[in-house]
């Protein structure tokens, strides 16, 4: 797969005495790697030293010349129903956040859990 992504250098690249480039291009397999997080992409680099790279999913533009968007970066609301009937709102994303009560005291709650 070949990945254009967004260079976090480039927003400061005034500071620099090289050129910054706005995008880079990286082209490799997809591997799993235990610690990387779903909104995590690891490619391989074909550099025996440094065999993958960790890209910030969020950051990439294109994936195979066509346009990626990271949609579960971006909060999502639901309505739950609970046990007697009320209703409440869950926001799932970097920070879930629910409106229950329970929440408010654990900072997690069934709701949340039931909808990711
Ligand atoms: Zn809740």
């Amino acid at each position: 797969m070949k990945v254009k992504i967004k260079n976090t250098m480039w927003e400061r690249r005034t500071s620099y005495f090289f050129e910054i480039p706005e995008y880079n291009e990286y082209e490799g397999d997809e591997v799993q790697v235990k610690w990387v997080t779903p909104s995590q992409l690891a490619i391989t680099t074909g550099n025996p030293e440094f065999s993958f790279r960790v890209l910030e999913r969020s950051l990439i533009v294109e994936i195979d010349g066509k346009p990626y968007t990271y949609e579960s970066a971006k909060p999502q609301t639901k309505i739950v129903k609970g046990s007697k009937g009320q209703e409440y709102t869950v926001t799932l994303g970097k920070k879930p956040h629910c409106t229950c009560t329970g929440f408010q005291f654990r900072h997690t709650c069934k709701h949340i859990t039931e909808t990711t």
